[in-house]
């Protein structure tokens, strides 16, 4: 029987930043599950892992290759776009999938947790959208897709420097929509709730059956329930949806 690919991204070629591990993994498995091309990006004290990624990839029957970049550096990511292009031809797909977490209070505030968060969950995607923008807007097509979160939704006790993050990349996401919308460029944003993750594992049991207990699903979800929603959003057929901030919590937030 002929496969059928509903969620057409074949031959697309996809950068997604923070790939090698957690939920940008699983994003790039299934992108290439369904046949794009994947640029891993990772940071280099990752670059085992990541590049255990690539290999899962290849042996898919996907190109796939690493660059190492860190997001929040602005010359380092310009010379990785630089390099994907000379790679595969160009970029169709920009996931900005990094993304770190500093939790505190903000009357304790620690500025320093504040600038790092800044640096990765908001300068990082702002830097490597503007380095995707021009090739994106002279091929007349692109999809970027924004990893947000459920912080950004509601305000969760001691989240203030990530949750901040996380809200500006919604209005990140909004802006680079509106300016871009008829270029054949859409972007959307993910505000993925808990997902079971090295992020989320690092936090005690008890704490973590506290969380869950307040999950009307019951569960975490699994990082393959927040790649589905990013090819939702990466295919060809989901050219009129721009702007938006797609929910991924289980009914924690409805
Ligand atoms: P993770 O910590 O498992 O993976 C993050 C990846 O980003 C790692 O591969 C890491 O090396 C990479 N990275 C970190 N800093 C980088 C930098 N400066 N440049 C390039 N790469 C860098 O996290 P995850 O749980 O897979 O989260 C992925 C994204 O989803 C993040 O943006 C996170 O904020 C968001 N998110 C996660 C959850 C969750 O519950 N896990 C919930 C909502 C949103």
């Amino acid at each position: 029987m002929k496969e059928v690919h509903e969620m057409k991204i074949i031959d697309r070629v996809a950068l997604i930043t923070g790939g090698g591990q957690g939920i940008g993994k699983a994003i790039a498995l299934t992108f290439a599950l369904e046949g794009a091309k994947i640029a891993v990006n990772d940071i280099s004290i990752n670059e085992v892992k990541a590049l255990e990624t690539v290999e899962e990839l290849r042996k898919l029957g996907v190109e796939a290759e690493l660059f190492l970049a860190d997001v929040s550096q602005e010359d380092a990511v310009n010379n990785m776009v630089v390099k994907v292009i000379e790679r595969f031809g160009r970029v169709d797909i920009l996931v900005n999938n990094a993304g770190i977490n500093r939790d505190g209070l903000l009357h304790k505030g620690n500025l320093a947790k504040w600038e790092a968060v800044m640096a990765v969950n908001l300068k990082g995607p702002f830097i490597c959208t503007k380095a995707v923008l021009p090739s994106m807007r002279e091929q007349g097509y692109g999809r970027i897709v924004n990893l947000s979160s459920l912080t950004a939704r509601i305000g969760i006790f001691g989240t203030g420097y990530y949750a901040t993050s996380k809200a500006g990349l919604i209005g990140l996401t909004k802006v680079t929509a509106v300016e871009n919308v008829t270029k054949g460029i859409t972007c959307n944003a993910l505000a993925p709730g808990y997902i079971n993750t090295d992020m989320m594992n690092k936090y005690p049991e008890d704490q973590l059956k506290v969380l869950i207990s307040k999950i009307p699903v019951g569960r975490f979800a699994e990082p393959k329930e927040v790649a589905d929603a990013a090819l939702f959003l990466a295919a060809d057929s989901s050219s009129y949806i721009t702007g938006a901030v797609l929910d991924i919590n289980g009914g924690l937030y409805i």
